[in-house]
């Protein structure tokens, strides 16, 4: 230890070990690298986020089968749902990926330049951080000529008297439960609320849904929104504009305290699911010591390279991006891995065309703008609908309820945004970002090529069809 109480002195050091386990390459071989972690190695995507979550929802999809079949005349009925078969084979297949990514950083050769820290880090200076061991060994101080930070976010619990003395769970932890309960009560109208209550559900439990706002996934374009909030409210007990004020345990369970519309009301359940955020964990990193700036949303900022505030450090994916979306912190570990190598030809963030997807049932995708946003941002924009009802394939599954939507530029055709609401909507939106990402417009998609019939790709050329453009 040197008497300023630094241990050792890094080339580079990543804080996170989701998309900042992806940076290191055989490129960074001379460099010396430490990597810290405080909690499971992988981060949130793959212990606790996007991949558990779409095995959930994938058995889901398939236990809800009975549901849907009896009307194109096959009668299947579901025999049960062994859920902890369902819930250790995805942890099954995660879990060792994990331990196995862990153990690669730390003994295999092609490493032999990474220390692995695990514990927490904290900033105490400037590119000077303070790591607390896990194991409970005293804390140590590293320093280092580059920091990234890829820290992520972490759910969080609103203030509601009496939250913690009830059996609650977010998601980090309701993958886990050892049986599914009979009721479940999910505060949050997002979209991992809407995951999870597709998942639950289609299992059998009775879900109850409690929003604070008028309607479902209203980040979504307006018709989506109000389409997925309808199918909601057949499929759960769903509650909106309601306030949770108290949670009680009654019987070992939740009951949740509610003011609404009609005033108080109570539902009670045997778990409940916060599902109502998540916040990026710069507080916890204490960035401010380390010199680097945050947003009033508790985001670091960074500029198109990625850079903080503060000479050497770097950002990326949730801890700094408001879309918190894995595609985007992938995108960003990339800009963020060349900029470190080539310092002097720096790439910039693309974040022109990020799309997203919410898992639920009915599935929903969306790129670009929305039709509200159009209109507040004063965009010229024309629109145009596409049911599933209305295509071939559509007829096939006797889907009355989805459509594909487009926005595009009444004078350039240029496409401004797409939302999908029904059967594989990520999969069917990926042409239109990538026509948006590679400047086709809306015409030439529509028209200048083929479209396979009767593929289900046909709501969206209808739906590019049918754009309304001026003569
Ligand atoms: C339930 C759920 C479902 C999701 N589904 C999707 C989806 O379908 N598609 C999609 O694109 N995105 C999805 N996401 C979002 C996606 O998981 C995140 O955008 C992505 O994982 C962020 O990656 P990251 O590298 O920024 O952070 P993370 O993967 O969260 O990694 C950050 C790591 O830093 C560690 N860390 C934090 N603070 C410290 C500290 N002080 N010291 C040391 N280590 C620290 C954490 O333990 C963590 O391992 C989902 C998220 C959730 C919660």
């Amino acid at each position: 230890m040197r008497l300023d109480g630094v241990v050792a002195h890094y080339d580079l050091v990543i804080i996170g070990t989701g998309s900042g386990n992806s940076l290191l390459d055989p490129r960074f071989a001379g460099w010396r690298v430490a990597m810290v972690e405080r909690g499971v190695f992988g981060g949130t995507c793959l212990n606790v986020g996007c991949i558990p979550t779409k095995m959930f929802v994938h058995a889901a999809d398939l236990a809800a089968v009975p549901g849907h079949s009896a009307r194109l005349g096959v009668d299947t009925t579901l025999d049960g749902v062994r859920w902890a078969d369902i819930r250790d084979r995805v942890f099954g297949r995660i879990d060792p990926i994990a331990a196995g990514g862990q153990a690669y950083r730390v003994e295999h050769p092609d490493n032999a330049n990474v220390t692995v820290y695990a514990g927490n880090a904290r900033f105490t200076g400037e590119r000077r951080l303070e790591i607390t061991p896990n194991d409970g060994s005293p804390a140590e101080t590293i320093t280092a000529d580059r920091v990234v930070l890829a820290a992520g976010g972490r759910a969080t619990v609103p203030d509601i008297d009496g939250i913690h003395d009830v059996p609650l769970h977010t998601s980090d932890t309701i993958m886990r439960i050892p049986e599914l309960p009979r009721r479940l009560v999910i505060l949050g109208g997002g979209f991992i609320a809407a995951e999870f209550a597709h998942v639950f559900s289609s299992f059998g439990v009775e879900v109850t849904v409690v929003a604070r706002s008028g309607a479902l996934l209203r980040a979504e374009d307006r018709d989506v929104s109000l389409r997925f909030t309808e199918l909601a409210q057949q499929r759960w007990d769903v509650r909106l504009d309601r306030k949770a004020v108290r949670a009680q345990n009654h019987d070992g369970g939740v009951r949740l305290h509610l003011e609404g519309p009609h005033g108080a009301e109570t539902v009670d359940a045997d778990l409940l699911l916060v599902a109502t955020g998540r916040t990026p964990n710069a507080d916890q990193l204490d960035v401010a010591a380390g010199g680097i700036t945050t947003a009033p949303s508790g985001h670091v900022v960074v500029d198109e390279y990625q850079r903080t505030s503060a000479e050497g450090v770097w950002a990326l994916g949730d801890i700094s991006s408001p879309y918190e979306l894995k595609h985007v912190a992938n995108h960003e570990a990339r800009i963020v891995q060349h900029n470190l190598l080539h310092p002097d030809q720096p790439k910039a963030a693309d974040h022109r065309f990020v799309p997203h997807a919410v898992f639920t049932s009915p599935q929903i995708a969306a790129v670009g703008i929305t039709e509200q946003e159009a209109e507040s941002r004063g965009i010229p924009w024309i629109a145009a609908t596409q049911t599933f009802g209305g295509i071939a394939y559509g007829w096939a599954m006797e889907d009355e309820t989805g459509f594909a939507k487009v926005i595009a530029d009444p004078d350039t055709a240029q496409i401004l945004g797409a939302h999908i609401i029904g059967p594989q909507a990520p999969t069917l939106i990926q042409p239109i970002i990538q026509a948006m990402s590679f400047d086709l417009d809306a015409r030439t998609m529509a028209t200048g090529q083929y479209w396979i019939h009767p593929g289900m790709p046909e709501v969206v050329e209808n739906a590019l069809l049918n754009l309304p453009f001026p003569q």
